[in-house]
């Protein structure tokens, strides 16, 4: 793929990766990434596979120095009936790597290599000349490619051209996202405790909370990473309008689900934590019926939004990357490369949201009688629930 050039819409996970993509293949990249500062203070909790982790790592798209957090086991609690306290419903061997978002995507953007990161600067639309040949077009002119990578999110103008039609579908349901420091687990040795080994679900009826400890900007620190899954306050309306400035208002609304449904010390926790970054997003997901269509494709959420509960967005944009690698190495044209592509990563994106939609349902829309179940009933709950499908976060369940 000597001399081929692909336009990278998008700087941050997905195109990053994919400008590491296209580039160990031998192609020239240039990104158009629209905002101008750095990324990393979209900076959550992102948890991926540790298979995943280690073929990036010998890959050369993470640098084996990127902090990681990783444990082995996901346990889950529910608050005792009448009581405030938690209790244990069930321990699972599932083995992950939680990373920081914006240590994430500093490890990607630091290993594009010779690719061509510009910033700052919109691309209003992309087109084919007649020759088709790809068309990204900023404020700056045209600027022309063999190959059109569209990763620029979950509102994406490069989708717009190839699947217009394709509109999120809300789930009805809201998750805030929070990171806090350590200092909040001060007064809460046990839930610290916890947390060095293992990654937490706490159910609750209606919804449910995902705890688990992260790398912090500082070497060797951590913070507390959460996602709370619940439906929204009465006088919010569910759609993709909610937005980041409601999180005042919402924060409170955390706090009372905390209050109400969490064992004393979590409630606690989510209450009183200083948070280093918080957020509040409508759930919603959406698939693309072909993930690429010569010279176009998409990554990343451009592509496929599953809800969170699989923890697979980030994951899928990597993977979306290592398989755009591959075909291109293996593929005698760039038009069957991505021909190639589209086969594997639209059947992916389609089997995570349905996947996504189950574990949704099963979460928050019809929870069980959590505080009525031991682990023998998480572990037929969660077989009955993935119904055949894999999911990393599942591994031990799925195994047996
Ligand atoms: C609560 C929650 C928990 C999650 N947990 C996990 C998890 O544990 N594991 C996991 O794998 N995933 C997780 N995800 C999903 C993950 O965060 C996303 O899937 C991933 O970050 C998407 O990356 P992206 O690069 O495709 O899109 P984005 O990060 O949205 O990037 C799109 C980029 O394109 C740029 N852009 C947009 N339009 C233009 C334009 N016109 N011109 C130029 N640039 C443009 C934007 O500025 C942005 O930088 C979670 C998501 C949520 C909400």
């Amino acid at each position: 793929m000597t001399g081929l050039r692909i336009g990278v819409v998008g700087g941050s996970i997905a195109g990053c990766a994919m400008a590491i993509a296209g580039t160990r293949a031998g192609a020239e990249v240039t990104v158009h990434e629209r905002s101008s500062g750095e990324l990393q203070d979209r900076g959550f909790g992102i948890v991926i596979p540790p298979p995943l982790h280690q073929e990036l790592v010998a890959g050369g798209y993470l640098g084996a120095d990127m902090p990681t957090a990783p444990v082995a086991t996901r346990i889950w609690l529910t608050r005792a009936p009448g009581r405030h306290s938690a209790r244990e419903l069930a321990r699972q061997s599932s083995p992950v790597t939680p990373c920081n978002w914006g240590l994430l995507w500093r490890a990607l953007r630091s290993n594009i290599g010779e690719s061509a990161y510009h910033r700052g600067l919109p691309v209003g639309s992309v087109g084919r000349t007649h020759s088709g040949h790809a068309l990204i077009r900023t404020a700056d002119g045209e600027q022309e490619y063999d190959i059109v990578v569209g990763a620029d999110g979950h509102r994406s103008v490069t989708r717009e051209l190839i699947a217009p039609e394709v509109r999120p579908a809300p789930a009805g349901y809201l998750v805030w996202r929070g990171t806090i420091p350590l200092s909040a687990l001060r007064d809460h040795p046990k839930v610290l405790e916890l947390l060095k080994t293992a990654w937490i679900t706490l159910g609750f009826a209606g919804g449910h909370g995902v705890f688990y400890l992260i790398p912090g900007a500082d070497p060797g620190s951590r913070l507390l990473a959460y996602a709370i899954y619940a439906p929204p306050p009465v006088s919010a309306s569910v759609s993709a309008s909610v937005s980041a400035s409601k999180v005042p208002v919402s924060a409170a609304y955390v706090r009372n689900i905390a209050d109400e449904h969490f064992p004393a010390e979590w409630a606690d926790v989510v209450a009183r934590g200083e948070h280093t970054s918080q957020a509040l997003h409508p759930v919603a997901d959406f698939v693309v019926p072909r993930a690429a269509e010569p010279p176009f494709l998409l990554a990343g959420d451009a592509a496929s939004v599953t809800r969170p509960h699989t923890a697979s967005g980030a994951v899928k944009a990597l993977q979306d990357a290592l398989c755009l690698e591959r075909t291109l190495r293996e593929s005698p044209s760039a038009a069957a490369a991505l021909r190639r592509y589209a086969h594997e990563r639209t059947a992916e994106g389609a089997r995570l949201v349905g996947l996504g939609r189950r574990l949704g349902r099963a979460l928050v829309e019809n929870t069980p009688d959590w505080p009525a179940m031991g682990p023998a009933d998480v572990d037929a709950w969660s077989r009955a629930t993935l119904n055949g499908a894999r999911s990393y976060l599942y591994g031990g369940v799925h195994q047996r």
